[in-house]
């Protein structure tokens, strides 16, 4: 497959999804990030998390059957195309000092990132403007982690993680608590007691803090990538789905807080996601990549996934049945990219080092092989 196929083949996955025979696992049913999908191998190489969708759903996604073999690591996608299953690593087996199952503190996100949600809680949930796609408290609610995880716990796992040679980058995200730092002393602390245990990349994500020092402490503390999200592009969209994000920060602040950063952090470690798939305007998403790539912050844009327990459950993503549109946003992307020299697959930690839900590698590599 050339990189123009991979391209494709990425966009489909991560839009239409994939389809499993009944009596195979859906993935997890909440935290932060993109839930409901698998990890699997694409024949470049690279990782993605494949929506699993099932019934009807599946028939409105347009998702294709994705078959299990024989061979365990093998699957065969669309009645054609090999991909391989990511196992799911013996570490998470173990359990910390004080009791705990090390997968309720952090889980595996591709094959290589460690990654932990270390407040599984956020303010905008409890006055009731929470983003419409979020599912953070939910694992939390339903007994499948820890709400609060201690630097401690979260040491021990890494610990236990590198010495079976499985990671090799760490992410920390938060809910956003009810306090100034938005949660960055929480991580702050979890990142000086990993640094006293690992040296692996450690990325953090948190919202926009209004005293900016705080990034720079992440930074000192050990942090080498930070992603501050600002979800959507499109205003009139981040004002609908992100009622509360919305209300807090602007995108003037937001764009101080990405600079700032970057006097603490290397151009490309400092990262926002932007979803695809909401609503917005395409072309306020298209100009903002280019913005951000040219001061050196990768715009992570990726399709929006509706996931069990959010408020867009039964949503319809706008891509839904436009593979043309939704390719040509990412080739737009990849340009950008390319022309600014960020190259996702250098930054040293986070949502884009493991790349398994946004196709902006890919997207990258495409416009790289037409250079
Ligand atoms: S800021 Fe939004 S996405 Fe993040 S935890 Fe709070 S409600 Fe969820």
């Amino acid at each position: 497959m050339d990189a123009k196929d991979i391209l494709r083949l990425k966009v489909r996955l991560l839009t239409e999804g994939a389809t499993l025979p009944e009596s195979e696992y859906s993935g997890r049913k909440g935290g932060a990030g993109p839930v409901g999908g698998r990890y699997f191998v694409l024949p470049n190489g690279r990782h993605c998390g494949i929506p699993i969708r099932r019934g009807e759903i599946a028939k409105r996604f347009g998702s294709a059957l994705l078959e299990p073999t024989e061979d365990p690591a093998k699957w065969i996608y669309d009645g054609g195309i090999e991909i391989k299953a990511v196992a799911r690593p013996k570490f998470l087996n173990g359990m910390t000092a004080d009791g705990i199952p090390y997968q309720q503190i952090a889980l595996l996100h591709c094959h290589s990132t460690l990654a932990t949600t270390a407040y599984q809680a956020c303010k905008y949930w409890e006055c009731g403007t929470q983003c419409k796609f979020c599912t953070v408290p939910t694992s939390h609610l339903r007994g499948d982690t820890v709400l609060d995880k201690s630097p401690d716990q979260m040491a021990e796992v890494v610990q236990a993680a590198e010495k079976d040679g499985i990671i090799t980058d760490i992410l920390l995200t938060t809910g956003t608590p009810d306090t100034p730092d938005m949660g960055g002393e929480r991580l702050v602390a979890i990142i000086k007691e990993i640094r006293e245990v690992s040296d692996l990349p450690i990325g953090v994500q948190i919202e926009p803090p209004m005293n900016r020092e705080i990034i720079r402490e992440l930074s000192r503390a050990g942090a080498n990538a930070i992603g501050m999200h600002i979800e959507s592009a499109d205003g009139a969209i981040r004002k609908e789905m992100c009622p509360g994000k919305y209300e807090y920060g602007s995108l003037d602040l937001y764009r101080k807080s990405w600079l700032y950063a970057l006097d603490y952090f290397d151009r490309g470690n400092v990262s926002t996601f932007i979803l695809h798939g909401l609503g917005e305007k395409v072309r306020k998403t298209i100009s903002l990549a280019q913005e951000l790539a040219e001061a050196g912050v990768v715009p992570i844009v990726a399709p929006f996934r509706p996931a069990p327990g959010s408020q867009l459950s039964d949503f319809t993503p706008t891509y839904v049945g436009k593979l043309e549109e939704s390719l040509k946003l990412y080739q737009e992307v990849g340009n950008a990219l390319h022309k600014w020299n960020i190259n996702p697959s250098e930054t040293l930690a986070g949502c884009h080092r493991c790349g398994g839900c946004s196709p902006i590698q890919e997207a990258y590599d495409w416009t790289a092989s037409r250079a």
